[in-house]
C-alpha cells in the first residue's frame, strides 16, 4: 500500500490504513471511547491497553468500563470523509453519472 496522508489535516503520511484510521479516530471524531479499570482509576484509550495494565497489575483481566468522552484533540474535518468513505461515494456518484449518461 502506497503512504496515505490524511486529508483532512496535514498529519501523515500513514504507511498503513489501519494507523491512517487510528488518526481519524482520534482528531476527526467528535467523541472518543475510553476504557477504564474497574480496580483503579486508570484509563485508557484503548481496550488492549486496559487488559494488558490489569494483567501486570491486577495479575488478570477484570472489567474494563468503556465511557464516551468529548474529544480534546477533535479537529474538525470540515466535511471530507475519511478515504474509504469518500472513495465509496465517488464510485457512487460515478455510477450515478453513467446512469444519466447511458441512453
Ligand atoms: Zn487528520
Ligand atoms: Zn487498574
Amino acid at each position: 500500500m502506497t503512504q496515505t496522508k490524511c486529508n483532512s489535516c496535514d498529519a501523515g503520511p500513514y504507511n498503513g490504513y489501519s494507523s491512517y484510521q487510528r488518526h481519524w479516530a482520534m482528531k476527526h471524531s467528535e467523541t472518543v471511547t475510553i476504557f477504564q479499570c474497574s480496580l483503579c482509576t486508570k484509563k485508557f484509550g484503548r481496550r488492549t491497553e486496559g487488559v494488558a495494565h490489569q494483567k501486570k497489575l491486577h495479575k488478570y483481566p477484570r472489567q474494563l468500563t468503556p465511557e464516551t468522552i468529548q474529544n480534546i484533540h477533535y479537529i474538525d474535518p470540515k466535511g471530507v470523509l475519511p478515504y474509504k468513505e469518500y472513495h465509496r461515494e465517488r464510485l457512487r456518484q460515478k455510477r450515478k453519472q453513467s446512469e444519466v449518461a447511458s441512453p
